[in-house]
């Protein structure tokens, strides 16, 4: 059984940013982004930009376009994980972090991975625990049109999905 005050006392903050902070769990050393303040649908949280470009994505980049997969400035961003219940997306056209619901302090901002990926470098299996989870990961290429009208998606993402294969 698990003890949900000693998970809890696990997590140590790692260092604050602007609106955020990154939360270690001691445990399984999983990092995240966490907000410290309130966000509304719709908002935009901040701009990002690209620190480096690279040909190849990782486990790190966030994809703009062919061969073109981008390491993010701020860097704190990085930690933003995967949830097939997404709070946050990253448009990459506008090159803004938005609010996709209410996002209260504390709670982790999550982005959706195939929303801006569409073959991903590590593909995984996914335990966000939400009900929509899609269990395997692996980019946006490999999910049914009818899932994926459910997400929204970088334009990069949608120009790719409609280009006849
Ligand atoms: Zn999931």
């Amino acid at each position: 059984m698990i003890n949900i005050a000693a998970t809890n006392a696990s997590n140590r903050i790692v260092s604050k940013h602007d609106f955020a902070e990154i939360i270690e769990n001691t445990v399984t050393q999983q990092k995240s982004l966490h907000a410290t303040v309130h966000f509304n649908p719709g908002e935009i949280i901040c701009s990002f930009s690209a620190d480096q470009v690279f040909a190849e994505p990782n486990y790190l980049t966030i994809q703009t376009g062919i061969q073109q997969h981008i390491t993010l400035m701020p860097h704190f961003l990085q930690y933003t994980n995967h949830s097939c219940s997404p709070n946050v997306f990253f448009d990459t056209h506008s090159m803004e972090l938005i609010a996709l619901k209410d996002i209260e302090p504390n709670e982790e901002f999550t982005f959706f991975y195939p929303s801006t990926e569409l073959e991903m470098a590590q593909p995984f299996i996914c335990f966000c625990g939400s009900k929509d989870c899609l269990q395997n990961i692996k980019g946006a290429q490999h999910i049914p049109f009818d899932t994926l009208k459910n997400y929204r998606l970088t334009r990069f993402i949608e120009e790719q999905l409609q280009k006849p294969s």
